[in-house]
């Protein structure tokens, strides 16, 4: 019988423990067991994958908590400009969005890049254009305002660095505690099909339009029935020169390797060798899911009708 999965992710980077406090940690598992619900109900219910991975995105998007829709980080100018793709494997269909603003869902819209135009990727306003010709849902700048995301850009606004919105470098201890992300879900539907889906604020103080792996198709998201469905969080640089999804999508075609072997190789192996931190999530067309990083700590989850069932975020757990 075909088996039914998903799995999400919430973003990878160096999530501690000890940086965390027990309020965040829940308030972090309730939002991915919440995304969870929500997509795997679309699934139960005989949908496809495409709408599961959608409806759990929706969920993330709108949780402050994210790094994604309503939970964005500021740019360099102190906007939110957003990224989202999505793939469905059943046919190669695939839409994303770059650079958004106002957005409330940016998955909404690279679903109906997908669906309703004749392109794959729109940016900038000609996006927010479509945006309001198709009637996506928009909302004021305040509705994506939060503190602490404005704080962490008030520390490095003045300068050039940039930071991913997980890890690093002299911001290792500004961002303690403030371990959020870019959302990602996979999905394998009662009918063998599979889709993938990303969206994302990018990385705070980011400037110039920089365009990061995740509305990339390819790099941070790829869906083909023949292989897997991948999305991919973590320093989008090295994914988008590794072509991190896709790379996982060529190991099993053309290598014959099994899904948690190609996740392995590429974010074990291979991104390391490009400083690429992070990690992906990935299922078959059988249902078999697979969630790898090689970052301290990643938020992630997965239901599947085998009775996997688990929401994590570092290392040892699961
Ligand atoms: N990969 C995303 C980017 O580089 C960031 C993330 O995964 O959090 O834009």
């Amino acid at each position: 019988m075909q088996k039914i999965s998903l799995a999400i992710h919430g973003g990878a980077g160096t999530i501690l423990k000890e940086d965390m406090t027990p309020e965040l940690e829940k308030g972090y598992l309730k939002g991915l067991e919440d995304a969870l619900a929500a997509g795997y109900a679309v699934l139960e219910e005989g949908g496809t994958s495409a709408n599961a991975v959608k409806a759990a995105l929706v969920i993330l998007e709108d949780n402050m908590l994210f790094n994604a829709g309503r939970g964005s980080v500021f740019t360099k100018k102190g906007v939110q400009e957003m990224d989202a793709a999505i793939m469905d494997g059943k046919d190669l269909a695939a839409g994303a969005v770059a650079g958004v603003r106002n957005v409330r869902n940016p998955i909404e819209l690279a679903m109906e890049v997908m669906r309703n135009s004749n392109h794959v990727f729109l940016s900038g306003k000609g996006a927010n254009d479509f945006a309001i010709k198709q009637g996506i849902k928009l909302e004021p700048d305040e509705f994506f305002f939060s503190q602490f995301r404005y704080d962490q850009w008030k520390q490095i606004r003045d300068s050039d660095n940039y930071s991913l919105d997980h890890t690093h470098q002299q911001l290792e201890e500004l961002m303690k505690d403030k371990k959020f992300g870019t959302v990602g879900a996979v999905a394998c539907d009662c009918n063998g099909h599979i889709a993938a889906a990303t969206s994302t604020g990018g990385m705070t103080n980011k400037k110039y339009g920089r365009i990061g792996d995740s509305p990339l198709i390819g790099a941070g998201t790829y869906a083909n029935d023949i292989t897997c469905a991948i999305s991919c969080t973590g320093h989008g640089e090295p994914f988008i020169r590794s072509v991190a999804a896709y790379d996982v999508s060529c190991l099993m075609e053309y290598k014959g390797m099994g899904l948690q072997e190609a996740m392995n190789e590429v974010v074990n192996i291979k991104l390391p060798k490009l400083e690429g931190e992070g990690g992906m999530i990935g299922v078959d067309a059988a249902g078999n899911v697979a969630l790898i990083f090689n970052s301290a700590g990643m938020y992630r989850g997965a239901r599947s009708s085998d009775g996997t069932n688990y929401v994590s975020i570092y290392k040892d757990n699961v």
